[in-house]
């Protein structure tokens, strides 16, 4: 059974929470019909509180595995890359959530090494990769000038319990990606963009807080490093007692098992419910306008959008 769903967030069971982080949710009501999103396009109409229907993602693993497509892009390279990725994950993963370092959030991710495979897909019967892509050639999805990233994510509806995650990376649109510490004039910032996808990879969505890396617009640089509110949102869906908070309540994680669902593979598994398609049912894109108030903060503000897929 599997369910699509696009966009966007909720946070912990309210929306009063006027500025703050978002976790993505599955968007379908009880009596919902399969396939029903209410939180698609959410972030195009309430920018200021998350979207409140379904049930918030979480991984339920302590740990999660991903990989690099091994041709990375002409742009960055593999090892370049394999550097990026690491540090954007470990910026959320080593988060302590008290002055006292056993206070670390329960949640670890761990690179598993370069795939064959570049597809965006979960195989609901057979091994997986989570794939970290780079797309240097065209761009499949919306609006290729201003989006920088896009990550879609599996999981079961009726939990929200996490299954796969996919990231492409939008080495097409015009602006050079740079790695560098000091940003060149007109460049994009990659690792800004690979922290902000982590954190979707994570199962946040776009937090209102304009300071956050999980601003829907783009800021060089400041989107490298967690803001208080990103802090505040991995330590409250991640706890550091190893509950994940759920729908249901408090989950502990299962012991550390990076393994992607059903097994790990390189290649590109056909059947199933793999492939670009996903699931059988067209995945639903929705990208994020920049909300006024980030107008301001740069004229290059560039879009960062993700799109959502289920399965079981
Ligand atoms: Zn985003």
């Amino acid at each position: 059974m599997l369910v699509i769903v696009a966009l966007a967030g909720a946070m912990l069971g309210r929306i009063s929470h006027a500025h703050g982080f978002c976790r993505t949710m599955t968007g379908r009501e009880a009596n919902d019909p399969p396939g029903t999103n209410r939180c698609a396009g959410w972030n195009e109409r309430e920018q200021r509180a998350c979207c409140p229907h379904g049930k918030p993602l979480y991984w339920k693993n302590a740990c999660i595995g991903y990989s690099l497509q091994k041709d990375a892009s002409r742009q960055v390279s593999l090892s370049d890359a394999e550097r990026v990725f690491a540090r954007a994950f470990e910026t959320w993963t080593k988060t302590t959530c008290s002055t006292d370092a056993a206070s670390r959030v329960s949640i670890q991710v761990s690179y598993l090494g370069p795939v064959e495979c570049g597809t965006v897909g979960y195989n609901s019967d057979g091994p997986n990769q989570n794939v970290i892509v780079f797309r240097d050639g065209s761009w499949d999805h919306m609006d290729a000038t201003n989006t920088l990233g896009l990550t879609t994510v599996r999981y079961d509806p009726s939990t929200g319990e996490m299954f796969d995650a996919d990231m492409e990376i939008n080495a097409y649109q015009r602006r050079p990606l740079s790695i560098a510490d000091s940003l060149p004039s007109g460049a994009v910032d990659l690792p800004s963009i690979a922290t902000h996808e982590a954190g979707h990879v994570l199962g946040f969505a776009h937090s209102s807080a304009e300071d956050a890396t999980m601003f829907a617009a783009y800021r060089a640089m400041t989107m490298r490093d967690l803001s208080s509110d990103d802090t505040s949102g991995i330590c409250g869906v991640y706890k550091p007692d190893q509950n994940r908070v759920t729908a249901a309540g408090p989950l502990l994680a299962d012991a550390c098992d990076p393994t992607p669902r059903h097994g790990y593979t390189s290649a590109c598994v056909s059947g199933g419910s793999s492939g670009g398609g996903g699931c059988s049912v067209p995945g639903d894109d929705s990208s994020q306008t920049p909300p006024p108030l980030a107008l301001g903060l740069s004229a290059l503000s560039l879009v960062l959008l993700r799109r959502l897929r289920t399965c079981d």
